[in-house]
């Protein structure tokens, strides 16, 4: 079990909305141990928590919202903050996107290194599995099942032959994130992009910010970051959309074909079920448990 963590400094950032193609200025402040990831629009003197029950609309991406106010496109940041495992942290947005950046984890990445992170005088809770919680839907399947360590296992199958099958396997930790993780941007094909753009969708979606796909490959001039780009991308949003559950987890989560959406449906069937999981929050507590035990069990000798 490890110590929470917050950030040594503030960021700023700005960058573009995906979906309003709007200039979005961001702030990340450091909060105090137990404070959670919460963000702040400023335009509209508004809090959300990023929990599961504030997981508004999974369509296209993660939007947190409360009484009718939002923010979209959470997603990127949630995986940094968690892959780094930056607990606690205040997220001001003056608008009602956060910035996509370059499509990936990469550029919070960057700036919450360079701000720095500190450790705080408090454990960050983990949350076990107990049983295996599973969703099936329309041949997409999702699950978490008892593990050490937090791994993901994830496949993904298109109908284009040029991404075509996919899959990975690993474990996740501040390391494998940064490596194998955080550069994998997002991805759409040109049939889907022109149908949102011209339905005021995906305004700020580019090849700046975005794999754009065709049947014969890619149109981005630049190669592709990894082999396996796409899988590993989903991967990025799966635990993004896994940290709302605001504890360090231990689990195996097994995705075929899985998004955002199903991901949502499967955090609540987990959490709706209070055999299916524990949350550990003090180390000591499970020694002392362990030794009282003991004591008691060698006194009736
Ligand atoms: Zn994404």
């Amino acid at each position: 079990m490890r110590k929470q963590r917050t950030l040594r400094e503030p960021i700023k950032a700005a960058g573009i909305g995906l979906h309003t193609g709007k200039k979005v200025e961001i702030q990340l402040d450091p909060a105090d141990v137990n404070h959670g990831v919460v963000f702040y629009r400023a335009d509209k003197n508004i809090y959300i928590e990023a929990k599961s029950e504030n997981v508004v609309d999974t369509t296209l991406a993660t939007t947190l919202g409360k009484n009718s106010v939002v923010i979209k496109t959470v997603e990127h940041l949630l995986s940094a903050l968690y892959g780094l495992h930056v607990d606690n942290v205040l997220v001001t947005v003056w608008g009602d996107e956060v910035p996509i950046m370059d499509g990936s984890s990469a550029p919070w990445v960057y700036l919450i290194k360079t701000a720095g992170i500190i450790e705080q005088d408090a454990y960050k809770k983990e949350i076990i599995i107990k049983k295996p919680v599973k969703i099936k839907e329309d041949g997409k399947f999702v699950a978490l099942l008892p593990s050490r360590n937090f791994e993901i296992h994830y496949s993904i199958h298109f109908d284009n032959t040029f991404i075509g099958k996919q899959k990975i396997a690993l474990v996740i930790n501040e390391h494998t994130f940064v490596k194998e993780i955080s550069k994998a941007r997002t991805f759409g094909f040109v049939k889907d992009i022109e149908y949102l753009q011209a339905h005021n969708l995906a305004l700020g979606g580019s090849l700046d910010n975005a794999i754009v796909v065709d049947e014969y490959g890619i149109v981005n001039e630049d190669p592709l970051r990894y082999e396996d780009e796409f899988v590993r991308h989903k991967v990025l949003d799966a635990i993004g959309d896994l940290s709302i559950i605001g504890y360090d987890i231990k689990a195996k989560y097994l995705a075929y074909k899985s998004g955002h959406d199903l991901n949502r449906k499967l955090i609540l069937k987990l959490l709706e079920d209070k055999d299916a999981f524990e949350v550990v929050g003090n180390p000591y507590r499970e020694k002392l448990v362990g030794s009282f035990v003991w004591s008691a069990f060698e006194g009736e000798k």
